[in-house]
């Protein structure tokens, strides 16, 4: 089986539609066919100031979410990443061979630090996507399911394996990134020229998979929408009603052009009022089961330990062999 590797930040409370649709539902779908690795990524949730307490709780929540979503644990290893040490290990040894140019050049780093003073910035927050090279790497997977924001760290990631093997020897295969065309980029609801995000969005921008259904329902009634009245979709101009549209597809199975032709004549009202209704009759179910994952932490934590143990013996296969590549002597 072809093996695929993602993963997914407790930097929230819930995940948001957009993670659901542009990755969590393509890992559920991959691991049938796939030899399938998805972590936590609690190491990344700490390149920003966070609280122990809370990332202790999200990180368990985000396992539940992945549970509730369809993950399987008998399918796919599910795991966090802080319990597998090869992956700050192999993260130094990446961080050795990117340049400091060329990792200034990713734009999701300017993004989020931009937003705070050069001194609050951390070192960690600028190689994360270095970090995650690693992250990936250690696994050898073929394919990478994630959102279109992470095209631009796929490249990186293909470059660093490349740049390994042509220094060191092979140690690497470059992996593609696996992006779904009609669901890569959820855009924020209340700016839709921006990605749905965990940290970013305002409270009225995103749909938390954990929010209150009618909570969700209210926040797709009051999107911003666009000039004019006809449903269509057209990224360019209505950018708004183009991602109702496009969430109004993914979460149906109907096509883009079936619901143009079943919104005629109707407004935008409509279409949102439907649409907040299939929203809350997908989070509902995915509330309760959570809910019943967290009444149990301590087999949240078994699954959790069995999935360190399968992930713990790929990366170890890696990292020694990448050691023995870069001349460190053998015992480690
Ligand atoms: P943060 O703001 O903390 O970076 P995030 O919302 O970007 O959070 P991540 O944990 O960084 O979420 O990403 C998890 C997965 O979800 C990644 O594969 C990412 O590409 C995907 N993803 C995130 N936001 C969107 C979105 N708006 N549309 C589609 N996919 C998305
Ligand atoms: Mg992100």
């Amino acid at each position: 089986k072809p093996r695929v590797l993602s993963g997914i930040q407790p930097t929230a409370d819930s995940f948001h539609l957009g993670n659901y649709l542009g990755a969590v539902r393509q890992w559920v779908a991959l691991q049938e066919t796939h030899d399938a690795f998805y972590f936590i990524a609690d190491l990344h949730a700490i390149t920003v100031e966070h609280d122990p307490k809370l990332l202790r709780k999200r990180t368990r929540v985000s396992v539940a979410q992945l549970l509730a979503l369809g993950l399987d644990p008998d399918r796919a290893t599910l795991f966090v990443q802080s319990q597998i040490p090869e992956h700050a290990e192999l993260g130094w040894v990446m961080q050795c061979l990117a340049g400091f140019g060329e990792a200034s050049r990713m734009t999701q780093f300017k993004d989020k630090s931009a937003k705070q003073s050069v001194d609050r910035v951390t070192v960690g927050l600028f190689a994360y996507p270095v970090l995650q090279a690693a992250d990936i790497l250690l696994y050898r997977p073929q394919y990478v399911p994630v959102g279109e924001d992470q095209r631009q760290h796929l490249e990186l990631t293909r470059d660093l394996a490349h740049r390994f093997n042509t220094r060191y020897g092979k140690a690497f295969q470059p992996p593609e990134a696996y992006i779904l065309k009609g669901t890569a980029k959820i855009y924020d609801l209340q700016e839709p020229s921006a990605k749905m995000s965990k940290s970013a969005s305002s409270p009225g921008g995103i749909i938390e998979l954990l929010d209150d259904p009618k909570v969700s329902a209210k926040k797709i009634r009051s999107a911003v929408t666009d000039t004019g009245r006809e449903v269509v979709f057209d990224q360019e101009n209505k950018p708004g009603v183009s991602n109702l549209l496009s969430i109004y597809s993914a979460l149906t199975g109907r096509e883009i052009d079936e619901l143009q032709t079943a919104y005629e004549g109707k407004g935008y009202g409509d279409l949102k009022k439907d649409l907040g209704e299939i929203v809350a009759d997908f989070v509902t179910p995915v509330r309760d089961q959570v809910k019943s994952y967290m009444d149990d932490p301590a087999e949240l934590d078994k699954v959790l330990a069995r999935g360190a143990e399968r992930a713990r013996e790929v990366a170890a296969g890696t990292l020694a062999r990448v050691y023995d590549k870069l001349g460190f002597l053998a015992g480690r």
